[in-house]
């Protein structure tokens, strides 16, 4: 079926307004819906009254000539170039040469005017008024989405990012709400942002990426219906793999949902990573989107996925330059330790040997024991030292491997008491006790053998007078509670803040060695079975070391 056409002729003579009826209606490739005006304010009046698509003008008409009534139809009525074709007499090129550079589409010679000319001419200003209305549409939507981008990538704050993007498309689009939906590599997406607050706790669906759509649940929190939000389908889509875009409404006749993904580019490969999803909702009242929305939403999305891009870019830099620093810090640190503590066991050490050396013929057999007692002492602890320090750099900067096995605690505490029973000695009273269940838990025993190596050697270490240093153990369901409580010197309330981090000692610990490295080890392996580490302390009292491991660690 043919489109009508509304034409106006604006003409005062009505045989000529009657040819040109009848010519335009004999057009078999156009239909038109004619309305006629015999002089300048009626047709400046149904211009008003109804959009015409083409105006056929006379240049001579009584009330005002065709070139002011041009104007102000231009001025008043359409504020864009109207599609005018000027009617002029033989003789009057002039005019229609100066109508021409106004903006009029043609000029038509009245006296020259045949069926087919009039058709063609009709025709194509009809067409190239189209054309030209497009043209402007193309231009305003280029316009819109280019401030619409800048405003997106102004930020390098993903948050930021996403919040701006939501809010511009929900006015780029005037639709309802617009949301950004993130993909989690192996679990549930969720929403990352929205145009309407508040929306952190809707859930929008469990499974993301799932093609069976009975094994989906779709789920509601109470903050949107699901009518007003129509979740399902979502992740389907997502697993049919569109990557362009999709009109929920059409295709899953859901409410009406636009939805484009947002793809990030993928190291090379040639393949997007689909990060997430762009998606505008509009409920109030009915919603045809156009291509146009489409058009403009994957336009907004693309501009996204690079701003989402330039962000987690910028995030990696900054994570890198962090560590890079921690690094830094962590190496001088080691230099300063090194230099500091190593320099007292190695005089003590150079100083045996060389009074070995010298006088060693003066000295009894006892005394020469002494001293290389002395020399073994001391290279043992600087062998923990460098151990110690490669065992840190370990934990905080590589992360290593967490490999659990089930472990039989009891059978462990016994094995590793019986190993530390040499540094334990007969000054301290070790109380080991066992409540609870402790069966079913699984640990890494390696880091194990960390943690509480460490905690009992400060209790004794802690503890020069000796004193009772109590053990505790207790089973519970799902996790195990360990308690080493000592009756030492203690540790001041303002050291113990910062106790667990490395190279931290307290201030009262006057000449007993260390290098403030057993507590940061033990927190780093507590952590790795995610667990907690906890302390409480009182100077000349005593200190209480908590450690809570869960009995199966959650990643396992
Ligand atoms: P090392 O690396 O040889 O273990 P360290 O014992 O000094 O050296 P941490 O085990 O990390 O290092 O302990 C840090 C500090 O916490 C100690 O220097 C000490 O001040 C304090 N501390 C830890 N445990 C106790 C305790 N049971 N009693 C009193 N102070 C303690
Ligand atoms: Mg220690």
């Amino acid at each position: 079926m043919l489109d009508t056409w509304t034409l106006l002729i604006i003409d005062d003579c009505a045989a000529d307004r009657k040819i040109y009826r009848r010519y335009l209606l004999k057009d078999p490739h156009q239909s038109y819906k004619i309305l006629e005006a015999d002089c300048a304010e009626e047709g400046l009046a149904l211009c008003q009254k109804e959009r015409c698509d083409v105006i056929l003008l006379d240049f001579c008409l009584p009330d005002m000539s065709g070139l002011e009534l041009f104007d102000r139809i231009q001025q008043e009525i359409f504020k864009t170039s109207v599609p005018v074709i000027m009617l002029t007499g033989r003789g009057d090129e002039e005019i229609a040469v100066q109508v021409m550079k106004r903006g009029a589409l043609d000029y038509l010679v009245k006296q020259n005017l045949t069926q087919d000319v009039l058709q063609l001419a009709v025709r194509n200003a009809i067409k190239q008024s189209c054309l030209q209305a497009q043209l402007l549409k193309t231009q305003e939507r280029q316009r819109l989405i280019a401030t619409t981008a800048l405003r997106i990538r102004q930020s390098l704050n993903l948050e930021q990012i996403l919040n701006t993007a939501v809010a511009e498309v929900q006015q780029l689009l005037k639709c309802d709400r617009v949301i950004v939906y993130k993909f989690a590599p192996d679990t549930d997406g969720k929403i990352v942002a929205s145009s309407i607050e508040p929306y952190r706790t809707v859930a929008l669906c469990d499974r993301v990426g799932v093609g069976d759509k009975g094994t989906r649940r779709q789920e509601d929190r109470g903050l949107m219906t699901r009518e007003e939000f129509s979740p399902s389908p979502i992740p389907y889509i997502y697993e049919l793999g569109l990557c362009n875009c999709v009109n929920l409404k059409e295709q899953f006749n859901t409410k009406a949902n636009l939805v484009v993904p947002i793809n990030l580019r993928n190291n090379g490969n040639s393949t997007p990573k689909v990060w997430g999803l762009l998606i505008a909702h509009h409920n109030s009242g009915e919603r045809h989107w156009q291509t146009d929305d489409t058009e403009m939403l994957n336009e907004v999305s693309v501009q996204l996925a690079i701003a989402i891009q330039q962000a987690e870019l910028l995030a990696q830099t900054q994570a890198a330059l962090a560590k890079e620093k921690q690094l830094n810090v962590f190496k001088s640190q080691i230099i300063t330790t090194v230099s500091h503590e190593y320099r007292t066991p190695l005089t003590s050490i150079l100083a045996a040997a060389s009074t070995l050396g010298k006088h060693s013929q003066q000295l009894d057999e006892p005394k020469q024991q002494r001293f290389l007692g002395i020399i073994e002492q001391k290279a043992r602890y600087m062998s923990k030292l460098v151990d110690n320090m490669l065992l840190v750099n370990q934990l905080e900067l590589e992360k290593p491997k967490f490999q659990p096995i089930s472990v039989d605690l009891l059978q462990f505490f016994s094995e590793l008491l019986e190993q530390e029973r040499e540094t334990i000695g007969d000054r301290h009273e070790f109380i080991f006790k066992i409540t609870g269940n402790h069966h079913g838990f699984w640990g890494d025993r390696g880091l194990l053998q960390q943690i509480f190596i460490n905690l009992m050697s400060n209790a004794i270490k802690y503890s020069p007078d000796g004193g009772n240093v109590e053990f505790h153990l207790i089973g519970k369901e799902s996790e195990a509670v360990f308690y080493i409580k000592d009756q030492g010197i203690g540790i001041p309330m303002a050291d113990q803040e910062n106790l667990f981090q490395s190279f931290s000692r307290g201030s009262n610990v006057d000449t007993i060695p260390g290098t403030g490295l057993g507590l940061a080890i033990a927190k780093a392996c507590v952590e790795l079975h995610s667990g907690s580490i906890s302390l409480s302390s009182e100077v000349g009292q005593g200190t209480k070391v908590t450690v809570s491991l869960p009995k199966i660690c959650p990643t396992n």
